[in-house]
């Protein structure tokens, strides 16, 4: 357990056959013998008794809340059995549960694309994607709620994208924002198309995010953020270059999916071309939705022209 600042701490646990370097976060917020967790992490033995150790390490702490981000089984399967341990309640968007429903059953995407070939990770995700959905929550909240934990306020701010119930909520005292996977310590996160995500919304949730002039960001994977609003501005930047790149492109005779993914990621590894031509749908969803390009048809072979 690492102190962020005097009321934040980071309950970071490595777990050795993580497929990315950088495993979710986990923060507590604490204040006057109560606290709130911001996201719980893995469901796994390991996981869950080194953070409640932790908890039992603060003396007289009760933990009131447990605030998921989203539903990505990554942040939320070590819910469920944490608010068994602590009688916290579970916090979600009032549009981010339903998905966490759905997603036990259905084949919603997740960051974490799991190699098929690594036998051992396909199970264990397949089990944590179902306790994920036993972490139905205790309270729905919506943009601007606030939460109370000790003398502290915790604000909700709903910032879409990601996901459409994506959180990112605003410790006021001190100014910290907990970006969720809204932004990563390192690298650029996956913005889905339409309906799972939303570019659109994403650049939007990114400026009002910048909005709150956070002192301090704490990521969902990945290191701190000193300086949020330098950091969300370059990935406003990163994003809408990458649009001006499309759009140039497109009027190079670029005209599908397909061929726009060739250009902008030559060297991209196959594993990943899923990943890269969801990027660039995304994108385009967000340009059409603008009135600055027109699509017919789906996926790779999508057919793309310049409008306006
Ligand atoms: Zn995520």
């Amino acid at each position: 357990m690492e102190e962020v600042t005097p009321h934040v701490y980071s309950l970071d646990v490595k777990i050795d056959w993580f497929p990315q370097p950088f495993p979710p976060n986990v923060h507590l917020i604490t204040d006057g013998g109560e606290g709130a967790l911001i996201d719980a992490g893995f469901p796994d033995d390991e996981s869950i008794n080194t953070r409640m150790e932790w908890l039992r390490s603060i003396p007289g702490l009760s933990l009131k809340y447990i605030v998921i981000t989203h539903h990505h089984f990554d942040h939320s399967s070590g819910a469920a059995k944490l608010r068994e341990l602590t009688g916290a309640k579970i916090v979600m968007h009032k549009d981010e549960e339903p998905i966490l429903k759905r997603a036990a059953t259905q084949d919603v995407p997740s960051d974490m694309d799991v190699p098929k070939e690594h036998k051992e990770w396909v199970e264990r995700t397949a089990q944590w994607r179902k306790e994920a959905a036993q972490a139905g929550a205790d309270e729905l909240v919506a943009d601007d709620d606030t939460l109370n934990i000790g003398g502290l306020t915790l604000r909700m701010v709903h910032s879409p994208g990601h996901t459409a119930g994506h959180l990112s909520p605003f410790l006021e005292e001190g100014k910290v924002l907990f970006a969720g996977d809204n932004v990563l310590g390192m690298g650029t996160t996956v913005v889905p198309p339409p309906p799972h995500g939303d570019m659109f919304d994403y650049i939007a949730s990114l400026k009002k995010m910048q909005s709150l002039d956070a002192d301090l960001m704490c990521c969902g994977h990945g290191p701190l953020v000193r300086e949020p609003n330098r950091k969300l501005q370059e990935l406003i930047d990163h994003r809408q270059e990458r649009e001006e790149q499309i759009l140039a492109l497109v009027g190079e005779g670029h005209d599908t999916v397909k061929s726009l993914v060739k250009e902008i990621y030559p060297e991209l590894d196959k594993r990943i071309l899923g990943m890269a031509t969801s990027q660039v749908l995304s994108h385009l969803s967000k340009l059409e939705r603008e009135g600055r390009a027109k699509t017919e048809g789906e996926g790779a072979e999508m057919r793309v022209e310049v409008a306006g």
